[in-house]
């Protein structure tokens, strides 16, 4: 009896204990539901190292990977040659015996993380026969996985190299890698030699693997625990290797681990080169290369070397993943048809979702979704979002008691983003896949997207290649032309253009300006609208959109100069075809001209300012561009410069011998600028004859005398535009800092370069008085030439992205693809930006106008500003203001004929002219001659 009761307390305690675990967790889980958030990315709060990588060679998009380019290389691999010339004639010089190898490790190591130690320890490699290499690799929490440490060990020195910190600048050591005359010792290399080409275009040749020589040697075992027990006496824990090698700091143990690695593979080396020639000389009976074991291990490990990188390459996204499923659920009975075909279905769909999400989001595939979840979700197909949560969650609890060391959350962070596509995967059955993954990376990446934008996946929708996988699958495809995919892909490219570059808010605020009798005066923004109110000059009348009354009687009405144009709202859309989802502001006269005009013919920008879809401003860029090369022609001013030279004197420095003899002098700025980055970049480490190519351009810069450092120095900042030099300066930081002092040419009168003139390209009269600077000499008049005719342009670079979002290279890379001829030109920070300024119709900005914009700064000498500011001074000392008046129409025309726009404000006018009050700041003193227009028309038309 009392047994009994005693049991049943037993039990009541155990089950209430059971049920309020079960409670509990489920409480917890729905806590946990409710923080997932389904509408902002998880990346958005959990920043990963990887997202501070500028260039990846391998991103997540369905592409396949593009190896480096080397000359003479034919066949995939870019060192083929160099490595088939090893395999045919192996150097047999694996000779470590007479090095002194030290069998002691001792605890320090050089920690590399920042490029001044990485170039010294390129400076160390350059001086090696040999060393041994080591790579750690992160997988977890990145689609591809990268390179997340290099171990690098010469016999005086272990380097560990941090790859996540300088994985942009490890390419420095690729000469060394690839170098015949320098062996590399690696032990199991295969996955190392493929992570360095994925990650740095880093190719071994000359490899000597110790595993390799292990199988020649028929060892035992050829693991390198093994082979560190045996020969080195060193025990190592390999549970390491599975560690997150994205820790900084790295814990010491780690660090030891690492560089344990790599440490004593020389030593290991060593004493295996000599049992190989031992077993050689064992079997020398047979002088057959065959038996030179020396060579063999070596002709093994370089055809590892030959091996190249390619990304995994699926009919289906997913495919793989998939059939390895379908093998699991039968559970070894039945064949594939055995399983139902909605499951079967619902398997493809979300391992498809799950490669997708990956891609997108760069996490490995068991990040996102476990297979153990796939098949959960496959069988219950869950029909709301709690219950995929909970299924998900379920199916790797059940697994994460067998395996205790699998600590991942579940749902991952990727699904709690995205439950409600999961749940659409798995209800959706009419839905073709093809649809539903590109609706998916729309939704991700498109134009509201909320999936962060990165180096990793922002090729994604451009190159998705499904349409070429179709064929081998029915499944997926049946319904899909080639074509139309491929068209989807386009417009999922498109819109992510959009997203990131579109104008974000409406440009044009329409907000209204009365005068004190009620009469509507102008258009113009809301900032304008706050200049009147903050200084007490004008009263709100109307909230929305906001509108302000006079409190003063401005000198005239815009009536007065029969011009409409000013006073009419504008709408936000494309003037061309009227699309109002995205649009850019577009300038019809070009910056590199307007830039240069006189203040008051500036004041035309609202009305040469335009928004246009992203699709027209493409087509009236590419006219533009066009007819900027034939205004190029026409007036004899070539585009680019084509030489600058140093326009000081030749100081007499010394120790620098004077060596102007027969020199050509000058040199185009861009090859200047490129020889000056890469001799004080990587002067010290490349081939000496290309490092004497570079400096006679530089010398050709400095009129063929010797340089200096600082001369290198000061040969980078020639022709950089002020922004571009402060982007440099903020580069090298601190090391600038450190450093003596260097001049920066826009502090010191003299040092502009000069312009010199190729009078290859133009009527040599004819470019005497077009441009007035004809030779090294003639700048040198003035710093006030220089001064005026270096205004800041950005014709020639890429736009700068506004939402800072993504970084410059990559933004030229993607305009690049999208479009091979034009640019976009950016207009936050750029002087003539602000198109809502139809306050300055004359007649209210009298006396309150905002101040204007100084075009004093200077242009980069790479681009298009000094081709405008030589058209703008001709057409001025020719034509005078009815010069540029012209020359603006002329524009226009061109923007005309381009697009036919159908949405232009009324009152826009390809002729339009703006007269200014009598009593207007901006009414010039004298008026120019009517004639000189005529003459100009005649001469162009
Ligand atoms: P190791 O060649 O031992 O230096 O390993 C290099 C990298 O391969 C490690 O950083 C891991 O990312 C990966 N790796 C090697 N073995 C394993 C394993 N058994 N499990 C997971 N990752 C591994
Ligand atoms: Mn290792
Ligand atoms: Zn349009």
């Amino acid at each position: 009896m009392e047994k009994k009761a005693k049991i049943k307390i037993a039990i009541t305690i155990a089950s209430l204990a059971a049920i309020s675990i079960l409670f509990t967790r489920q409480q917890r889980r729905r806590r946990k539901l409710n923080q997932c958030s389904q509408y902002s990315c998880y990346l958005q709060s959990e920043p990963k190292p990887q997202h501070n990588f500028k260039r990846v060679l391998a991103d997540n998009s369905y592409s396949p990977f593009k190896h480096a380019n080397k000359e003479k290389s034919s066949g995939s691999h870019p060192y083929e040659l160099e490595i088939t010339a090893l395999l045919e004639n192996p150097r047999p010089e694996f000779d470590f015996s007479n090095v002194d190898l030290d069998l002691q490790r001792s605890d320090s190591f050089v920690w590399v993380e920042t490029k001044s130690q990485l170039n010294e320890l390129a400076n160390a490699l350059s001086k090696e026969f040999f060393f041994a290499v080591d790579t750690e690799q992160h997988s977890l929490r990145s689609f591809l996985g990268f390179t997340a440490l290099i171990q690098i060990s010469t016999e005086k020195e272990d380097y560990l190299v941090d790859t996540i910190a300088l994985h942009d600048e490890i390419s420095i050591l690729q000469p060394f890698f690839a170098d015949p005359g320098v062996c590399k010792v690696f032990h199991g290399s295969d996955n190392d030699v493929m992570w360095l080409q994925r990650d740095f275009h880093i190719y071994v040749v000359n490899l000597f693997d110790t595993a390799k020589a292990c199988e020649v040697l028929s060892k035992p075992q050829k693991s390198l625990a093994y082979l560190l027990e045996t020969y080195c006496g060193v025990a190592t824990n390999k549970f390491l290797q599975r560690e997150d090698w994205r820790q900084r700091p790295l814990p010491a143990e780690m660090l030891q681990y690492a560089q344990t690695d790599a440490h004593y593979l020389l030593y290991i080396a060593k004493c295996l080169v000599a049992e190989l020639k031992q077993q050689g000389n064992e079997n020398s009976y047979c002088p057959d290369d065959k038996f030179n074991f020396v060579l063999e291990a070596s002709r093994r490990s370089n055809t590892v070397c030959l091996q190249v990188y390619t990304k995994e390459i699926e009919s289906y996204p997913g495919e793989a993943a998939a059939s390895s499923i379908f093998f699991r659920l039968l559970n070894g009975q039945g064949g594939v048809s055995s399983i139902s075909s909605v499951t079967q279905d619902l398997v493809r769909r979300l391992c498809a979702w799950r490669d997708l999400m990956a891609r997108v989001h760069d996490e490995s595939l068991r990040f996102v979704l476990s297979d153990q979840a796939i098949i959960a979700l496959a069988n219950k197909a869950p029909a709301n979002p709690t219950d995929v949560y909970t299924t998900i969650a379920q199916a790797d609890s059940d697994v994460d008691c067998l395996n205790l060391s699998s600590s991942l959350p579940s749902p991952s962070p990727v699904v709690c983003s995205h439950l409600d596509d999961v749940e659409r995967q798995v209800c959706n059955n009419v839905e073709n896949l093809d649809d539903i993954l590109l609706a998916n990376l729309q939704k991700c990446l498109g134009p509201n997207g909320s999936c962060p934008l990165s180096v990793f996946n922002y090729v994604l929708p451009a190159k998705s290649n499904w349409e070429l996988k179709n064929q081998s699958n029915k499944f997926v495809y049946k319904q899909n032309g080639v074509k139309v995919s491929r068209q989807v892909a386009k417009k999922a490219s498109r819109d992510l253009f959009v997203q990131k570059f579109s104008c974000k808010s409406p440009v044009y605020h329409n907000c209204r300006i009365y005068a004190n009798d009620g009469r509507l005066l102008c258009y113009c923004d809301r900032k304008k609208l706050e200049w009147y109110l903050t200084r007490d000059l004008a009263k709100l009348v109307e909230d929305n959109p906001p509108a302000i009354m006079l409190l003063f009687e401005p000198k005239g009405r815009p009536e007065d100069e029969g011009n409409e144009f000013y006073i009419q709202s504008k709408k936000n859309i494309c003037v061309s075809c009227g699309e109002g989802n995205h649009y850019l502001r577009y300038r019809i006269i070009p910056s590199c001209y307007r830039i240069h005009f006189p203040e008051q013919l500036k004041s035309h920008r609202s009305h040469d300012i335009v928004l246009l879809c992203v699709d027209c401003h493409e087509v009236a860029h590419a006219a533009a561009e066009k007819y900027k090369k034939q205004i190029s022609a026409e007036f004899g001013i070539p585009l680019f410069i084509h030489k600058v030279a140093d326009s000081r004197k030749a100081e007499a420095r010394p120790g620098f011998s004077a060596s102007i003899t027969n020199f050509e002098a000058g040199v185009s700025p861009l090859q200047l600028r490129t020889a000056a980055m890469a001799l004080l970049h990587h002067g010290p480490t490349m081939p000496s004859n290309r490092r004497e190519e570079l400096r006679r351009i530089v010398m050709r810069y400095y009129g063929g005398r010797e340089i200096s450092q600082e001369d290198l120095e000061r040969a980078l900042l020639v022709g950089m535009s002020p922004r571009e030099r402060r982007r440099h300066a903020k580069k090298r930081g601190l090391s600038l800092k450190m450093s003596k002092p260097t001049d920066f040419p826009d502090r010191q009168q003299d040092s502009y370069p000069a312009v010199m003139v190729e009078s290859a390209t133009m009527d040599a009269t004819k470019a005497d008085n077009v441009l007035g600077l004809h030779a090294i000499e003639t700048q040198k008049s003035g710093e006030k030439e220089g001064r005026s005719s270096l205004t800041e342009s950005h014709e020639s670079k890429p736009p700068t992205c506004s939402n800072g979002g993504i970084d410059q290279l990559v933004f030229s890379t993607i305009w690049k693809k999208m479009n091979s001829t034009s640019k976009v030109s950016d207009s936050k920070d750029d002087s003539v930006g602000n198109v809502d300024d139809e306050c300055e119709n004359s007649s209210v900005q009298n006396g309150f106008g905002s101040s204007s914009p100084t075009p004093n700064s200077k242009v980069s000498l790479l681009g298009h500003g000094p081709h405008g500011k030589q058209v703008v001074d001709y057409l001025l000392r020719e034509y005078g203001e009815d010069g540029i008046r012209q020359f603006c129409q002329r524009w226009r025309q061109v923007f005309v004929e381009a697009l036919h726009p159908h949405f232009l404000p009324a009152g826009w006018d390809v002729m339009h002219r703006r007269e200014f009050g009598e009593f207007s700041v901006y009414n010039p003193a004298k008026k120019p001659a009517d004639d000189g227009a005529a003459e100009i028309n005649k001469m162009h038309h």
